[in-house]
Parts: structure tokens; C-alpha cells; sequence
């Protein structure tokens, strides 16, 4: 509709200056110089062009808006996935670091409920053999056989 109008206003701007008649002749009633009825229908050809271009963008526009509304929704989509996957790798996170720091106040709850077991070093496991003379160790360190202590 503003492309047909600003074709029309186009078309009449280009009579006006091309001086066919009758516009010609009703533009010579309102001003008598030729100089100005030639701006005039310049001024009147530049706005049927800017008709139509507005014309031509509006409906470019239109096709614009509803290509971005999709490309929108996609985005949005695309988006929400990424909070919702950022969410999910957050909940593991903190999941893993609730873990973690269970863990470690276990942990401290142990060697704070009994101290010497953590500080005391694991008891020294004694061979199986005598180091002097290889015969085989009991209970003790002391050897039953040469009396060495292992
Ligand atoms: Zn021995």
C-alpha cells in the first residue's frame, strides 16, 4: 500500500519535471516560475522515493522480525539449555563438594574423636623370617632360634 502510493507520488514528481501536462499546468497555477514547479516536483519525486523505500523496508522489516522472532526463540532455546545444562554441572559440583567436605569433616571427626590413632604410625609388620639367620619368626621379635631381636 506505501509502495503503491509512493510509486504514484513518484511517477507524478517525474511528470512534474519532465513538464508533461496537465500536472504541469497545475502546478504553473500555484506558482508561475518554472524554477520552483521544477523544485517542487523534485521535492515530490524525492518523497515518493522515500515512500517507497520506507514501503520497501517496511515489508523487509516484517520478514526481518519474524526471520529474528525465530532466530529468538532458537537463542532462547539454546540458552535455557546451556542454564539448564550450567545448572545441572553446578548441582554436580556443589553435590561433589558436599561430598568432598562430608568427607573431610568425617575425616576431622575421626582423628578428633581419637587423635593417637591417626598420629600413631601403623604398627611395623615384623618378617616373616629371622634377618641373622632366616628361621622363621613367632609372635615376637625375638628370635626363637639364634635369640636375635628383628
Ligand atoms: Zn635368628
Amino acid at each position: 500500500m506505501i509502495l503503491i502510493g509512493g510509486l504514484a507520488l513518484f511517477t507524478l514528481g517525474l511528470l512534474v519535471i519532465v513538464r508533461q501536462n496537465p500536472v504541469f499546468g497545475l502546478f504553473s497555477q500555484v506558482t508561475s516560475d518554472s524554477q520552483e514547479i521544477l523544485v517542487i516536483g523534485v521535492l515530490v519525486q524525492f518523497l515518493g522515493q522515500a515512500f517507497v523505500i520506507f514501503g520497501a523496508m517496511h515489508s523487509a522489516s516484517h520478514k526481518l522480525a519474524s526471520s529474528m522472532q525465530v532466530e529468538r526463540q532458537i537463542t532462547i532455546a539454546a540458552v535455557a539449555q546451556n542454564l539448564q545444562q550450567f545448572q545441572n554441572r553446578y548441582q554436580n559440583e556443589q553435590q561433589a563438594l558436599k561430598t568432598g567436605y562430608a568427607q573431610t569433616i568425617a575425616k576431622l571427626d575421626t582423628l578428633m574423636a581419637n587423635p593417637k590413632s591417626a598420629l600413631t604410625q601403623p604398627k611395623v609388620t615384623l618378617p616373616l623370617n629371622c634377618k641373622f639367620c632366616g628361621a622363621g619368626l613367632e609372635e615376637s621379635q625375638f628370635c626363637t632360634k639364634c635369640g636375635k631381636a628383628n
